[in-house]
């Protein structure tokens, strides 16, 4: 999954401090993070090679520190600043497609530069706010409110039903593929409570034996990402939910193509499932 990434190692603490030439350097305009073009993808450019492309010094730079991955740091700079010869303003999805260390650290700078672009002014009394010193937080000077990064919850669930697995396709998602049920934790529930509602909003049925399966952080969403399996409680004939999936189906497991384990839990459910692991094992 997106955050295993041995033998490398997040170091996500709070501090404060000052660039290496080699660090990365993420520069987000709000929704889109500037990246350097390579062969024919993309790798996130160092601090160094970024203000010399841009006619300037280590003196001249304005970003903050987020956190490192061994001992190469990423920061931000949270200002839109035009694009130089090689250089290109990409979507968060292009992070999927770079080496384990530069997706993770990528998309999990450009999750923090989305919170911070949200967070300019003051939600309570509208007076701009600052960059707390001391944690990772934004406060305004004004009133004191305190505002922490945003990680809204998610489940996702993989429902058997025998030697069947309930799949679906989301509407917004542009891969064509079958994934699981999943959807945010809406206020007042529990993770389990969640699973059941979304399991009847999207396909209409009842689960049982809901078990907890494990966790990823999902930048892309914002998101902390809670997986479980279940099983089908009573009739299997599915209501799918038009609004949100394009396709809902029982697919049996000799049907299911292998999946990618290296990114989503999503596909690490379906895996399990697929090479016919019970969740003790
Ligand atoms: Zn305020």
């Amino acid at each position: 999954m997106i955050h295993e990434i041995a033998p490398h190692k997040l170091n996500n603490e709070f501090k404060v401090c000052d660039p290496k030439p080699t660090d990365f350097l993420v520069c987000y305009d709000g929704a889109k993070t500037l990246l350097k073009k390579s062969g024919d993808g993309y790798v996130i450019p160092r601090v160094g090679e970024l203000l010399e492309s841009q006619g300037k010094s280590l003196d001249d730079f304005e970003g903050h520190y987020l956190f490192s991955i061994d001992d190469t740091a990423f920061f931000l700079d949270n200002r839109t600043v035009e694009a130089p010869e090689g250089y290109e303003y990409m979507g968060n999805r292009t992070f999927r497609g770079m080496n384990p260390v530069e997706r993770m650290g990528g998309a999990t700078a450009a999750h923090i530069a989305h919170w911070e672009s949200l967070n300019k002014f003051c939600g309570r009394c509208g007076n701009v706010t600052i960059r707390s010193d001391h944690e990772r937080s934004i406060i305004c000077p004004k009133c004191g409110n305190v505002v922490y990064p945003r990680i809204s919850p998610v489940v996702i669930v993989a429902v058997r039903n025998g030697d069947k697995l309930l799949m679906a396709h989301n509407i917004d998602n542009p891969n064509p593929r079958l994934f699981l049920i999943s959807g945010f934790v809406e206020i007042g529930e529990s993770l389990e409570q969640a699973v059941h509602r979304e399991v009847m909003e999207e396909a209409g049925l009842r689960v049982k034996n809901i078990r907890y399966f494990g966790s990823q952080p999902w930048p892309f969403s914002d998101s902390l990402i809670a997986g479980f399996t279940a099983e089908l409680d009573g009739d299997d004939t599915i209501r799918m939910q038009q609004e949100e999936l394009s396709e809902a189906m029982w697919v049996k497991r000799e049907d299911i193509p292998e999946y990618e384990t290296d990114v989503s839990i999503s596909c690490c459910l379906i895996e399990n499932f697929r090479r016919g692991y019970t969740i003790d094992n």
